[in-house]
């Protein structure tokens, strides 16, 4: 429920509301605006009946949030989230593009891979430690080693780094590496692991999950908001359909509906969307074209020879081909590439 104030009303007033949804049972908002103050509240909305809201002096307006996800909602919340990651943000106006492998192999390799994310003009730099691979053996993950390797790739190339975190067990080793933490599409609904993320701050890439729908994206979204962490970035992923051609169904409508009914930032991963080297870049202009954000994707300075996902990823003339391509999108959509 939002509980919109009169203009006149002042903190006093807000917190005497505070304390009866408190006292209600459901978890008080406070949203102070540049015109008024708005509260919510969060729970069974049936126990505010008695309560009698609506006959408060100081309550201009009660609405329902119709949405099942709240916090994360447009309903909440009417301006886009900005999301800070290093020394940038993303959403709000800009388009971000984080480049790098599917998984950190050894020093050189994220080395090189650093570099050539930053000479064509990526923002922040990606690398798996802990892979969540189909197979058990398959390349797992360099892990705390990795995250190291990484960690001082990004440092020497002046960009943030993020990497996926698999383990609500990592999430404090992890974050001394790591600028921000990616919950990949098989943990979407790992609730203990959303909860986790939820209680530090730094900011989360949360992908769809190849089965999910939008709802249970955004309900999972609104796990890591509701423990206090707003540093969202939603990505969409591709989800899983009859269709074989492509590893997946890169679901552009999602992005343009997410945006409609959620503030947060989105961005698009069109190489887990594809599966597909030359489909990569026309996905990335899409994705620019329909209201995404950014977009993250798999770069590696020698495909052939990736432990993982070689064959969607870009190499440096991919890569450099690609932002070359998607710098008109980017304009033509109103936004500019974020530094
Ligand atoms: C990845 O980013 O390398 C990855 C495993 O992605 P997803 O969780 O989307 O499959
Ligand atoms: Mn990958």
């Amino acid at each position: 429920m939002i509980i919109v104030l009169t203009p006149q009303s002042t903190d006093k007033e807000a917190n005497e509301i505070l304390s009866k949804i408190e006292r209600a049972g459901l978890k008080p908002l406070y949203m102070p605006g540049v015109e008024r103050i708005v509260l919510g509240a969060l729970g069974d909305e049936r126990k505010l009946a008695g309560l009698q809201l609506g006959a408060h002096p100081f309550v201009e307006s009660i609405k329902p949030i119709l949405t099942s996800y709240k916090q994360v909602s447009r309903e909440m919340q009417s301006h886009d989230s900005q999301v800070k990651f290093g020394n940038s943000s993303i959403g709000g106006g800009t388009f971000a593009v984080i480049a790098g492998p599917c998984a950190i192999e050894t020093k050189q390799q994220i080395n090189l891979s650093a570099k050539i994310v930053k000479k064509y003009g990526g923002m922040g730099l990606r690398g798996g430690a802990f892979k969540p691979r189909t197979s058990p053996y398959s390349f797992q993950g360099l892990e705390e080693e990795g995250l190291k390797l990484m960690k001082l790739a990004a440092a020497q190339n002046d960009l943030p780094c993020v990497s996926e975190v698999t383990d609500a067990c990592h999430v404090e080793m992890m974050s001394r590496y790591v600028d921000a933490f990616q919950i990949g599409a098989r943990n979407m609904q790992n609730f203990g692991l959303l909860k986790a993320i939820g209680q530090i701050d730094k900011p989360v890439i949360l992908k769809r999950g190849m089965s999910a729908t939008i709802e249970e994206l955004l309900l999972a979204a609104e796990y890591i908001f509701n423990e206090g962490n707003t540093n969202i970035i939603i990505c969409e992923r591709g989800i899983r359909t009859f269709e074989r051609a492509t590893r997946n169904t890169l679901d552009l409508g999602a992005v343009a509906y997410i945006k409609t009914k959620s503030h947060l930032p989105v961005i698009v991963d069109p190489s887990h969307g594809t599966g597909i080297r030359e489909l990569v870049s026309p996905m990335a202009r899409a994705a620019a074209a329909c209201g995404a954000d950014g977009i993250i994707v798999e770069v590696h300075h020698d495909p052939q020879t990736a432990l993982s996902d070689g064959t969607q990823s870009l190499d440096e003339q991919g890569f450099e081909s690609l932002m070359r391509g998607l710098l008109p999108f980017i304009s033509a959509a109103g936004k500019v590439i974020a530094q």
